[in-house]
């Protein structure tokens, strides 16, 4: 891709990412390292072209394969909780890379990030969307993220993009001691969740509830 595409034009241009990051902070995002690292992810590049002028919209679109691109407001929310008190992410699994927006955002924010996807089709385009970015440093591998990534545990943050009704058991013990996790938590077949953010402490894991959000379903295998 030519460096005007990557920049984008118009309704992809730099201006409209812009008014993005205004409406994040009248959303009420307010860490600055969050809002950069959002600042400087062209988005369009992970939508379908037919959708590229909505890609600024605060708002899901389709992926394919039944998937979505989460919605700009949620990745700031969720990582912004993640970085509370001047933390910093350390060494990141997320689980649900879909085509890699949150992925290239959280690559921004740490230099240590491992992603998982169980659809091949969808880690194929953020292996390519990534590489376009020249975001080498993301480890992407194609598993079902409900095992975590034994190979890479511990953890100091993990982040899913999927909703569970309850949170997988394997997550919690991958986490390093002073490790957080979010995901949105709650049955998808109503449709609704709540950020949940657990904090490791001395063996112990604390919940903390945050936002009602729209999530697809975390899956169990890969295809
Ligand atoms: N992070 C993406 C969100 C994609 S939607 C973004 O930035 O837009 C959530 C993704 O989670 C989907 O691609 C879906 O295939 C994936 N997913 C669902 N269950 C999963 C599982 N058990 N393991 C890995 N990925 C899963």
């Amino acid at each position: 891709m030519n460096a005007p595409t990557l920049r984008g034009i118009g309704m992809t241009s730099q201006r409209t990412r812009s008014r993005m990051i205004e409406r994040l902070r009248e959303q009420g995002i307010a860490d600055e390292r969050v809002l950069t690292a959002m600042a400087s992810v062209p988005r369009h590049i992970f939508v379908e072209e037919a959708l590229a002028s909505r890609a600024y919209d605060d708002t899901a679109l389709p992926l394919g394969f039944q998937q979505t691109i989460s919605q700009p407001f949620v990745v700031a929310r969720m990582i912004e909780l993640l970085m509370t008190s001047g933390r910093s992410l350390g060494k990141t699994l997320e689980i649900g890379a879909g085509c890699g927006y949150q992925a290239a955002v959280l690559a921004m924010l740490t230099r240590e990030l491992f992603a998982v996807e169980r659809i091949e089709p969808l880690l194929a385009r953020a292996r390519k969307n990534l590489a376009q970015l020249r975001l080498n440093h993301v480890r992407l591998k194609h598993a079902d993220g409900n095992w975590g990534l034994t190979e890479a545990a511990p953890f100091d943050t993990i982040i899913v993009a999927a909703a569970a009704a309850s949170v997988p058991q394997a997550l919690l013990e991958q986490l390093a001691p002073g490790g957080r996790l979010i995901l949105p938590l709650g049955g998808a077949s109503r449709g609704e969740q709540t950020l949940s953010l657990f904090e490791h402490n001395a063996g112990s894991f604390a919940e903390t509830r945050f936002d009602v959000v729209r999530f697809v379903p975390l899956l169990a295998g890969v295809e």
